[in-house]
């Protein structure tokens, strides 16, 4: 097996690894991500959890991603598009009512008043 020689070894390619990785090699350094599962991502990947359908498996808002990280990794370019949720939360009740909260103060006021 050839000797390969590295600067820094990340352990896990979640997101943060993602980044520090992009950074580093940016930076210069031979960079090597080491991720056990055969995607990389972690809580923040994409998946088909039913035929025809991805989203998300785990984190499904963007809340703190830094808009200089998506500008320094061109992620826009990549293909990243931020989709605005109409609603935040759909709680089913027992009964079949259910309430949409979401989509500013007066929309979730309002449905209180409704359900
Ligand atoms: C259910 C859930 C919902 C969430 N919702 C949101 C949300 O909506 N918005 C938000 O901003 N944040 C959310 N979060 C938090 C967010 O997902 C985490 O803060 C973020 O994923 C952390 O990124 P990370 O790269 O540090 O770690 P992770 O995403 O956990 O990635 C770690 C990676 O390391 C790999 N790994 C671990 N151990 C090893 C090893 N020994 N060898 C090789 N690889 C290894 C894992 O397979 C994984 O790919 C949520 C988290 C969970 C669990």
């Amino acid at each position: 097996m050839a000797k390969t020689i590295d600067d820094a070894i990340i352990i896990g390619g979640g997101h943060n690894g993602l980044v520090c990785a992009f950074y580093l090699a940016r930076a210069g350094l031979k960079v090597r991500i080491l991720e056990r599962r055969g995607l990389v991502g972690g809580a923040a990947v994409t998946e088909e959890f039913h035929p025809g359908f991805r989203n998300s498996v785990a984190s499904y808002t963007v809340s703190l991603l830094n808009p200089k990280v998506i500008a320094d990794m061109k992620l826009a370019h990549h293909g990243l598009r931020i989709l605005e949720r109409p609603i935040s939360n759909f709680l089913p009740q027992e009964d079949g009512r259910y309430l949409k909260l979401g989509g500013g103060l007066d929309r979730t006021r309002a449905e209180f008043r409704r359900a």
